[in-house]
């Protein structure tokens, strides 16, 4: 590191993409320093969790592959995000509301223990800072950066306090609302998708049978994913994307008349709702960084992309930027080539930007597929979901990629190969 640079890489937010990545970067042998703007304390992350957990679960979780599980568990986070708690899930079962086409996912016919794991966002927090806390990297909260300068030794972040950062890469993972990517300038593609998504977690009649269960209705997907009680395995998340004004209408439900109507819209297959936790509604809007990078500058997780959460693709796509672009810096080190340099930064765009550009694609397919009520996409939707059920080998080979068992993965990402 040069003597004038306060690290070698300054990753911007620490949520559950930036501590991915400033625990990446660290463990490749980079001097990094972490900035977040709220009051994080990653040595209370553990305990806070633990207490909150008594309380009941954080109603956002992600689903997460075999990759992201790979990721945490090579950087140390894994350990204790089992230890808390992680709900494994080992069938998937997607049916069209307004047809008959189902498709159902097994990890048995893949001979996989699971086809992955939901993970409530608190958890995957408090493994990643534990980790971090093991390492000694920097972390400054309650930070706001005013403006950021290019040089020709790097990048430098000027607080608001006047203080002054510099470093050879800053990594912009500071959300979908990115002060630093717009910072940078970097141009975004975006609209909404039309849909909000209220979220919480419901207790039904019936186990969840650790199945990940999700409708498509008129409206828009409705899920229920399984979370792991301890016990009798009857509570879910669910995460129910319709128009903002059915979301404002079910919203004004009192807390009965809204089991009783997301038990109806889910066909009552786990029997009826019989409790709900408070409920959040969030607007989706798709975006997408038409560049990731610019000079001594990289911008990776939702900072970079946000989609619709049908699949529970998300996270997942940012955990892996956070992987490539380590992997790209990395091996630009060891070939001693200048780690800003945007030569270097290109091969991780390249790799990054089409692998997310196939995922929101497919995505927004999906959303106009399902979102046709009748006529011949409805009559294509059902057939279409018919023939894949009965084709094993495709529906094994794209379940095993959207795993992240398969497919353009770096390193970090893909499990040790048993000798
Ligand atoms: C309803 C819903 C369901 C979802 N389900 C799934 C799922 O099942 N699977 C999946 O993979 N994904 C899912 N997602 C997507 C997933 O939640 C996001 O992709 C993920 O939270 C993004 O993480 P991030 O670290 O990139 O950003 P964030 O979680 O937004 O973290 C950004 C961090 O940066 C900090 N920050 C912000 N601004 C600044 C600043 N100026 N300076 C310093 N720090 C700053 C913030 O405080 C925060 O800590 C879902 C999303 C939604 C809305």
């Amino acid at each position: 590191m040069t003597a004038a640079l306060d690290a070698d890489v300054i990753v911007v937010g620490a949520g559950m993409v930036g501590l991915t990545a400033a625990l990446a970067m660290h463990q490749a042998g980079f001097n990094v320093l972490l900035l977040e703007q709220r009051a994080l304390q990653p040595e209370q992350a553990v305990a806070d969790v633990e207490a909150a957990s008594q309380q009941g679960f954080d109603p956002r979780v992600s689903a997460l592959t075999c990759a992201s599980q790979q990721i945490f568990s090579a950087l140390g986070a894994w350990p204790t995000m089992q230890a808390l708690r992680v709900s494994p899930y080992t069938d998937m079962d997607v049916w069209d509301g307004q047809g008959t086409g189902q498709v159902q996912f097994s990890a048995a016919a893949l001979h996989e223990p699971c086809l992955g794991h939901i993970v409530e966002n608190r958890v995957t927090v408090a493994g990643l800072c534990q980790a971090l806390e093991l390492t000694g990297i920097r972390l400054l909260t309650e930070i706001t950066i005013s403006t950021m300068r290019q040089h020709a030794a790097g990048r430098t972040l000027v607080l608001d306090d006047g203080r002054e950062l510099t470093a050879q890469l800053v990594v912009a993972a500071d959300g979908a609302h990115s002060h630093i990517r717009q910072l940078a300038g970097l141009p975004m593609c975006e609209w909404d998708y039309g849909h909000h998504a209220i979220v919480t977690t419901v207790e039904t009649e019936r186990s969840h049978q650790t199945t990940a269960w999700q409708r498509f209705t008129e409206d828009g997907p409705l899920a229920f994913l399984p979370l792991n009680d301890g016990g009798v395995n009857q509570h879910s998340s669910i995460v129910w994307s319709t128009s903002p004004q059915h979301a404002n209408a079910l919203m004004a439900l009192d807390d009965s008349a809204f089991c009783q109507v997301l038990g109806k819209a889910f066909e009552h297959r786990l029997g009826q709702v019989e409790a709900t936790a408070e409920r959040y509604a969030v607007p989706l809007r798709q975006r997408h960084a038409q560049y990731y990078i610019k000079p001594a500058f990289a911008v990776i997780g939702d900072a970079a992309h946000t989609i619709h959460p049908l699949a529970g693709q998300g996270v997942n796509l940012g955990l892996l930027d956070a992987a490539q672009l380590t992997e790209v810096v990395q091996q630009a080190k060891q070939r001693g080539e200048d780690i800003g340099s945007v030569t270097v930064l290109r091969r991780f765009q390249r790799v990054r930007q089409s692998e997310n550009l196939k995922m929101t694609a497919a995505m927004e397919g999906f959303k106009q597929l399902f979102g046709q009520q009748n006529g011949w996409l409805g009559l294509l939707r059902n057939t279409g979901m018919h023939v894949f059920q009965r084709a094993p080998s495709v529906k094994n080979h794209l379940v095993l990629q959207a795993m992240g068992l398969r497919g353009a993965l770096p390193e970090l990402a893909k499990r040790p190969v048993k000798l």
